[in-house]
């Protein structure tokens, strides 16, 4: 039984119960956004997380590796190196 990440300081599509703020959430296991299809995070998606988190980088890190744990759980045929690139690689 995964343990799931805490919700962003807004609230996440991904848990039932908690206020959704956006559409450009998680669609899991297949991990691709339930906004436009992309890959998760999606440009959108990121754009909103740096909102959502500004000033606090360290929290949103945390928060995406979070996510990146449980998402490597399903996505175990992706290349760790590439997983960490999309989830934590653009987080300055
Ligand atoms: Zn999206």
């Amino acid at each position: 039984m995964t343990e799931r990440p805490p919700a962003g300081p807004g609230g996440d599509p991904a848990f039932p119960g908690r206020a959704a703020v956006t559409t450009h959430g998680p669609i899991v296991p297949l991990w691709t956004c339930g906004g436009c299809a992309a890959p998760w995070p999606c440009a959108t998606r990121r754009k909103e997380l740096r909102a959502e988190f500004d000033g606090a980088p360290v929290s949103l890190a945390l928060y995406l590796g979070s996510y990146l744990v449980w998402a490597a759980e399903d996505l175990g045929h992706v290349p760790a190196g590439l997983l960490h690139q999309r989830f934590l690689g653009w987080v300055r």
